[in-house]
């Protein structure tokens, strides 16, 4: 797989492409709204949500409008109202609760693997959907490294502890108690509530403290 640059301002104008073929074959439609970060309606196929991704909601049955949601939606909007874009299947087309689910491309650009990149989105893998999990695992660890959206230093959304941590730097999870967890500079520290939080974020058991 192609590296990827692409800048952080959401115009296309400064993206560069995903490094395979956009198919032909895949549907195009044109984004007529908006719903949220992750979430649009087309006009022919309706609502479409984006697969692999999960960018902070504008209303959160439990803590209303997390941080960043509304700048997720804004960055969503700029990549992709009005245009036609590209939509890309995996395994299944619908997901649980039955909404269409997609890869979404204007142009050659990948807007999955865009927002990961830029920090609005987080990877959550959710199998058999798992094509470009690796890829946006890879763009997230960047995402993670440079401290971007919602991955920045103080944020906001992300747990202040929990039962597992790790650092931006390693991708390593331990418990809090192991050595290596303690010396991780505070800082650089990132926390899961959850094993699969972590897992499905990318990171690996310690094989010191074995979480
Ligand atoms: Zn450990």
């Amino acid at each position: 797989m192609g590296v990827i640059l692409w800048l952080t301002a959401p115009s296309l104008a400064g993206l560069e492409s995903t490094g395979w073929p956009v198919s032909s074959h895949w549907p195009r439609d044109v984004v007529t709204r908006i719903i949220d970060g992750d979430t649009i309606e087309v006009a022919r196929l309706g609502k479409i949500r984006y697969i692999g991704v999960n960018t902070p909601e504008l209303s959160h049955p439990k803590r209303g409008m997390e941080p960043l949601a509304a700048e997720a939606c804004e960055i969503n909007k700029r990549l992709v109202l009005g245009k036609t874009v590209a939509l890309e299947c995996d395994v299944q087309l619908r997901d649980r609760y039955g909404r269409r689910l997609a890869y979404i491309y204007v142009g050659t650009v990948f807007i999955n693997a865009y927002l990961v990149e830029t920090g609005y989105a987080q990877v959550i893998t959710v199998p058999p959907n798992v094509k470009y999990t690796d890829l946006s695992l890879k763009l997230q660890r960047k995402a993670v490294q440079n401290r971007t959206g919602l991955w920045s230093e103080n944020p906001p959304l992300l747990p202040k502890s929990g039962a597992f941590v790790s650092s931006i730097k390693s991708y390593i999870l331990h418990k809090p108690d192991c050595p290596w967890a303690q010396a991780i500079i505070p800082s650089h520290r990132i926390w899961f509530k959850t094993m699969d939080d972590a897992t499905n974020a990318g990171y690996r058991p310690c094989k010191v403290c074995n979480p």
